[in-house]
């Protein structure tokens, strides 16, 4: 179901009007659907029912405590890349049961943190990680149940910086090093052996890469369990694309009717990692229009968001599709626009070319599926304060991140 839209020509958030919503926090702002959210872990649950799973959203694209908790009390478990981000995981309520830890340079510290934590297992990506790993829990008296993230090389067909299961890329142990790798982490002390793990890339819209990675990871499973390693879970990793303009991903099911065959197969408890396809199209970003400009050439619509509040138009050449948040009446003449930000970049753009239903100054806009990603990604450059974040639940709203204040931006900071 979609959570946004029209209803009498005011774009809404589930019941709360963006209009009403923006004179009372304010732009730019972050807005996302409760409802979205939830039924997308909900999509992913339902689709892996016939086996033992857990769905451990991660983290790092979308980190709000709001968001965090609500899936956590939806039973979802977490994927955590820092110590930073296991802090949040647990302040928002993840039993530590459910917590995974990837991610290719964890200090020492953050996986005595993880250790102490005792959360469910380390993903790990290098033999230097899984020795320093042994060491650290050696030292502490413990044993750290470890998957090892394996590159299993399959093109996932996605924008360059977001794969990462090419043999190219800085992740996961080379898949002609698997099984010496599996070796090493058996004879150590400090670690036990619980899983295997892949994550191939994000925004992925064909289901073929995850079958061939998934195939890859499974013929694994089985040579290391003719040598006596047991394997219990399988980690596929997220990467489930969603639709920004014409993308057509798989769906939860679809995703889930690649994968299930040899998971099944296999007998293992599955994870999952999705990050993307629960909150990407769970929130907007909504912004006011502060000026209009015309030079020769082009016409521009500078807003108050800019790149600072959402980097993926110009790091990833990212389309967002943007909609008027009072809908255009029939008739409203359209113009090709570029969507500009007030930062002193010419990279400081949310859409070019664009053909949009004529705006003025004061007018609202809602940049789409903006929930991933983007605040997440946010940052202070030209010393902007960033943005709010309210979570919309029926026909009531919170405010889960209010906006920053100048003081906020300098706290911390010593004008000596
Ligand atoms: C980023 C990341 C994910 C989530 O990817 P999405 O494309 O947002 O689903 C999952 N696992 C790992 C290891 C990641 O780095």
């Amino acid at each position: 179901m979609d959570h946004f839209t029209y209803r009498n020509f005011d774009l809404c958030c589930e019941q709360v009007s963006l209009r009403t919503l923006a004179a009372d926090v304010g732009t730019p702002a972050y807005v996302y659907s409760k409802a979205a959210l939830l039924e997308n872990y909900r999509a992913y649950d339902a689709a892996f029912a016939e086996v033992p799973h857990l769905v451990c959203y991660s983290v790092k694209a979308n980190a709000n405590l709001g968001v965090l908790a609500t899936l956590a009390r939806a039973g979802a478990g977490a994927d955590i890349v820092s110590g930073g981000e296991l802090f949040r995981a647990l302040r928002a309520g993840f039993p530590p049961s459910t917590i995974i830890f990837s991610g290719v340079g964890k200090t020492r510290d953050e996986l005595r943190e993880a250790l102490k934590a005792e959360i469910l297992m380390f993903n790990v990506e290098s033999l230097s990680e899984l020795r320093t790993l042994d060491e650290v829990a050696r030292e502490m008296g413990v044993r750290a149940p470890v998957a090892l993230r394996v590159n299993p090389d399959v093109d996932p067909q996605t924008h360059p910086y977001i794969a990462t299961g090419l043999k190219t890329s800085k992740f996961g142990i080379p898949f002609a090093q698997a099984l010496e790798a599996y070796a090493d982490a058996a004879s150590l002390k400090g670690v036990e052996v619980v899983g295997a793990d892949i994550h191939i890339g994000s925004q992925l819209t064909k289901a073929s890469p995850f079958a061939d990675a998934v195939a890859r990871i499974a013929a694994l499973v089985k040579t290391l369990r003719e040598r006596s390693i047991e394997i219990r879970t399988v980690d596929v990793g997220g990467g489930l694309g969603i639709r920004y303009r014409a993308e057509a991903p798989p769906t939860h099911r679809e995703y889930a009717t690649v994968l299930l065959p040899a998971l099944r197969e296999l007998g293992v408890r599955v994870l999952l990692e999705p990050g993307r396809s629960i909150v990407g199209n769970a929130g907007v970003l909504l912004t006011r229009v502060l000026y209009r400009k015309q030079t020769g050439e082009k016409t521009f619509v500078v807003v108050d968001a800019a790149m600072n509040d959402l980097i993926r138009p110009v790091l990833y050449d990212a389309y967002h599709e943007i909609r008027p948040v009072t809908e255009a009446r029939p008739g409203v003449p359209g113009e090709t626009v570029d969507v500009v930000g007030p930062i002193c970049e010419s990279g400081d753009f949310l859409a070019k070319g664009r053909e949009l239903a004529r705006t003025d100054e004061g007018d609202l806009l809602a940049v789409m599926s903006a929930g991933a990603y983007g605040f997440a990604m946010a940052s202070n450059y030209n010393t902007r304060p960033r943005a709010v974040e309210v979570l919309v639940d029926g026909n009531r709203y919170t405010i889960v991140r209010r906006r920053e204040t100048y003081e906020d931006l300098v706290a911390g900071e010593s004008a000596l």
